[in-house]
């Protein structure tokens, strides 16, 4: 760590008092908790998982009916596979309840009210404590120690919320400057923009970025293009959005530096990281209960299901097997770093990105990106599907993009997709971020429910 940073941690610590003892000091007992055996690791979530449900059993009126129509006695509660007993929240639920929600005695303005943007642009409110916020910070401290990150080294964000990048008046500015973060917005990354920022890198030297990959993978095409280098910071995190591997390996070619996939939401902080190994993601199991759902049952290593996330640590607002609105793979592999984590082989991405195909096929993201990725000309694309038997693709180019290629792609696609599905391919000028700023390559709105509904569900690259 350099000189700065260390002084910049002290001097932080003293300033931030208790706060900053408790968060370093989350970050340490999370960093041990690693290498627990599984044995230990279950018999820790399982009392986390009863003090919460205790509580929301004694708190929160909306639990309390759940619990008891389920049948589940919080004081009872013997095995994490109990948890299933109850149905799963929905979005839906949590928009319809909001702050009834919200646990009794939080409710005189410990917790606070954050929203999500959500990639469909309709916000969630939801509540949070002074408590969790710390928590999320220091779930922060510990992934990013596996890549050698520390505090108070300088970072550059390439992001993409509004309310993440603007700064508010010169205390924003200044305490973004003693934190050594300088921030970039992704959202509209033109030419001037791009070339300021192979500057900033270059001078200033982040020791991480930070980053959407669609964003990044947008600047590494403009510095190969123009043959441009740039100072190679020490990691590049990337997350908000699917990483595809061939980004990944787009971004690690340019910008020399390792990527890590790293994901998380705003109700709950980070969910899952990718260590140095690159095994898949540990999912932070001393913190969330993670379960993956196919056919309304825990699926298997391997296979595709929606995720469901129980946090232990809100106490304001008790989140328990909340519909999170993504699907991921688990591994059921051991990582060969050591650390005892659970891994996601693969967090696949929102549960509307993926086609379904008339017979019942579900599409898994990749199949286009992989497509596309081997179609020369082709900048950028979205799919998007509104009807069960035809899909449209927004394909953004150069002067390789012809009609002629657009018409092959149209056929080839077809044909691979087993002749289900009609397909229309649209050359655009410009295909802008949606209002999340994430890209969206795929949007459906054709629902697959891995949850309520038993259907066969296969992989077509199998
Ligand atoms: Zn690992």
């Amino acid at each position: 760590m350099s000189l700065y940073g260390k002084t910049y941690r002290g001097l932080w610590r003293l300033r931030a008092g208790r706060t900053g003892q408790e968060i370093f000091g989350q970050a340490a007992a999370m960093v041990a908790r690693e290498h627990l055996p599984a044995d230990a690791v279950t018999a820790y979530q399982l009392e986390r998982l009863r003090a919460l449900l205790k509580h929301a059993y004694r708190q929160v009126p909306f639990w309390r009916d759940r619990m008891d129509e389920a049948g589940l006695d919080p004081t009872r509660i013997a095995s994490l596979e109990e948890l299933a007993l109850l149905p799963p929240l929905t979005k839906e639920e949590v928009r319809k309840h909001g702050k009834e929600l919200v646990a009794e005695s939080y409710r005189d303005g410990r917790a606070r009210a954050n929203v999500t943007g959500g990639s469909t642009g309709e916000p969630l409110r939801f509540w949070l404590d002074d408590v969790q916020a710390n928590l999320s910070r220091a779930a922060k401290l510990r992934y990013r120690r596996w890549y050698g990150h520390g505090f108070g080294e300088r970072v550059l964000y390439l992001w993409g919320a509004h309310r993440d990048t603007a700064v508010r008046g010169l205390r924003g500015w200044l305490r973004r400057r003693l934190r050594q973060e300088r921030w970039v917005n992704a959202f509209h990354l033109t030419p001037e923009e791009m070339s300021a920022l192979v500057k900033t890198l270059n001078r200033w030297r982040p020791s991480l970025i930070v980053a959407y990959p669609s964003a990044l993978q947008a600047f590494a095409r403009f510095m190969r293009q123009r043959g441009l280098s740039v100072y190679a910071p020490q990691a590049i995190e990337c997350s908000a959005e699917k990483l595809w591997p061939e980004q990944r390996l787009e971004i690690e070619a340019v910008l020399q530096a390792p990527v890590f996939d790293v994901y998380g939401s705003r109700e709950f902080g980070t969910i899952a990281a990718e260590c140095p190994s690159h095994e898949g993601l540990h999912i932070f199991n001393d913190l969330h209960i993670v379960e993956v759902v196919h056919d309304g049952h825990p699926a298997q290593p391997g296979e595709v299901g929606e995720i469901l996330v129980t946090c232990l640590t809100n106490y304001a607002m008790p989140f328990i097997r909340y519909r999170i609105g993504d699907l991921g793979i688990l591994s059921g592999e051991q990582c060969s770093c050591g650390r005892t984590l659970p891994l996601f082989k693969e967090v696949v991405g929102r549960s509307n990105a993926v086609l379904s195909l008339p017979d019942g096929t579900v599409v898994h993201g990749a199949f286009f990106s992989y497509f596309f990725y081997h179609q020369p000309g082709v900048e950028r694309y979205r799919v998007r599907q509104r009807a069960k038997t035809s899909v449209e693709v927004l394909v953004q180019g150069d002067h390789l993009l012809t009609t002629e290629r657009l018409a092959q792609m149209e056929q080839e696609l077809e044909h691979r997709l087993g002749g289900q599905i009609q397909v229309h391919c649209h050359r655009v000028e410009q295909i802008d971020p949606l209002p999340s700023g994430k890209l969206g390559y795929l949007l459906s709105e054709v629902a697959v429910d891995f949850v309520n509904i038993p259907s066969e569900h296969k992989d077509p690259r199998q």
